[in-house]
């Protein structure tokens, strides 16, 4: 199983090199593809995170440590075979402004509410704009509109649709005064995926694991885990809190993977500190998600500049080396390199792996003392149901044909 798994992820990678090379012919100055953190770390960051849990949580963690450390990467396979997906890696916070992005709602409906248009396609087939994200509202009207929103469109949102109910839409706009009869078709547009929705993902995620340890339900309690921890890790990550997420616009092609792949691969089981305390109760996750995507922020400035120092600086021809990276003989940047770059950011990449291990712990406990402590001692996560398995076949298989949808790298 794991040898065959393997097999698919050198073959996948192959494919994703070879596909993103035709497409953009733009050569990676660093010689291979990527996905966040590399699965290496993501790996790690998961199975390290579960041994910080208390005793009353580790009975159950311990026991499927590996489940939980396997499926680290899930969400990246994922980005393969859902649309939705890949929003969930990231956000471009620059182009909200300036931090710390006032105008940006930290609460997902609102953020959606403000970056959506409703349209309609009326009996005579038109396409009318209802609402669009620039129109201004009365605080009333908003109040309203938003109690529909968060029936009508966010559930939409979250299942993939793009269409709205179209007697939810009548019953609601014609009281309004903006529709005079019942439409034949009606749906949302949003201009905020684009951009990523990693911030607000992380809270939605935390409540689906929180009603998962409710409900002492095993499966998805080991699946949402596995999840957020991907999700919280990235959030660690400062290039993917940037439109520049792969030095794209600064001629650093590839940095990406070099800061979260290559450097945890060289350097992270053989020198990183992995004592990282316990976790700690989080009062307000939401605000703290954020927390963790604006302090990556912070970085973006520091892992390009130093970057860019450093390549001017070292000698040209000690910078990329050939080496053999999930069993593929490619070109990378050679150890030395890595090093040198790591020491210019001072222990960085150490650090937001640090962080990242135990806030993924945090939010686990978190997620656990919220659902009331459920006794986890007698719980028994049993094998995965048919349902189960036939999702986990088609993400994998969706990943090893390498079909990227949505964004094409990097995040
Ligand atoms: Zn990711």
């Amino acid at each position: 199983m794991k040898k065959q798994l393997k097999n698919l992820l050198s073959l996948s990678v192959c494919t994703v090199s070879v596909l993103l090379l035709s497409a953009s012919e733009i050569p990676n100055q660093y010689g291979h593809n990527h996905v966040s953190w590399g699965f290496f770390a993501h790996k790690r960051i998961n199975k390290l995170a579960v041994l910080t849990l208390p005793p009353e949580m580790m009975v159950f963690f311990k026991k499927n440590i590996d489940f939980i450390s396997d499926h680290a990467v899930d969400p990246d396979m994922r980005r393969y075979s859902t649309r939705i997906e890949g929003a969930r890696h990231f956000i471009d916070l620059d182009q909200y402004g300036t931090p710390p992005f006032p105008h940006l709602p930290r609460n997902w409906s609102d953020a959606l509410i403000q970056h959506t248009d409703i349209r309609v396609i009326d009996t005579k087939g038109d396409t009318l704009l209802l609402v669009s994200h620039r129109d201004s509202m009365t605080p009333v009207m908003r109040q309203e509109y938003r109690r529909w929103f968060q029936q009508s469109v966010v559930p939409a949102f979250y299942s993939g649709k793009e269409r709205v109910d179209t007697d939810s839409v009548f019953r609601f706009f014609s009281e309004w005064g903006r529709l005079d009869n019942r439409p034949d078709a009606a749906f949302f547009q949003e201009f905020i995926s684009g951009h990523g929705i990693l911030p607000w993902n992380l809270q939605h995620f935390q409540q689906k694991l929180t009603t998962a340890f409710r409900e002492r339900n095993a499966r998805k309690i080991l699946k949402f885990s596995a999840e957020i921890g991907h999700y919280i890790g990235d959030a660690h990550v400062p290039l993917h809190t940037c439109s520049n997420y792969n030095g794209q616009k600064t001629g650093q092609h590839g940095i990406h993977g070099f800061w979260e792949s290559r450097i945890p691969e060289l350097f992270a089981d053989e020198s990183y500190d992995y004592f990282v305390g316990k976790p700690s109760y989080i009062e307000n996750t939401r605000d703290w998600f954020w927390k963790c995507a604006l302090d990556s922020h912070t970085m973006v400035d520091s892992v390009l500049s130093f970057e860019k120092m450093l390549r001017e600086s070292f000698p040209p021809d000690r910078q990329m080396c050939p080496d053999m990276r999930q069993g593929i003989m490619g070109i990378h940047p050679c150890r030395e390199f890595a090093s040198a770059y790591q020491d210019a950011l001072d222990g960085m990449v150490e650090r937001r792996m640090r962080a990242a291990i135990i806030a993924v712990s945090s939010a686990w406990y978190t997620a656990w003392a919220d659902a009331g402590q459920p006794d986890l001692s007698g719980l028994d996560a049993g094998a995965p149901d048919q349902q189960e398995l036939e999702e986990d076949q088609s993400v994998r298989n969706a990943f090893a044909l390498g079909k990227i949808l949505g964004r094409t790298e990097d995040h």
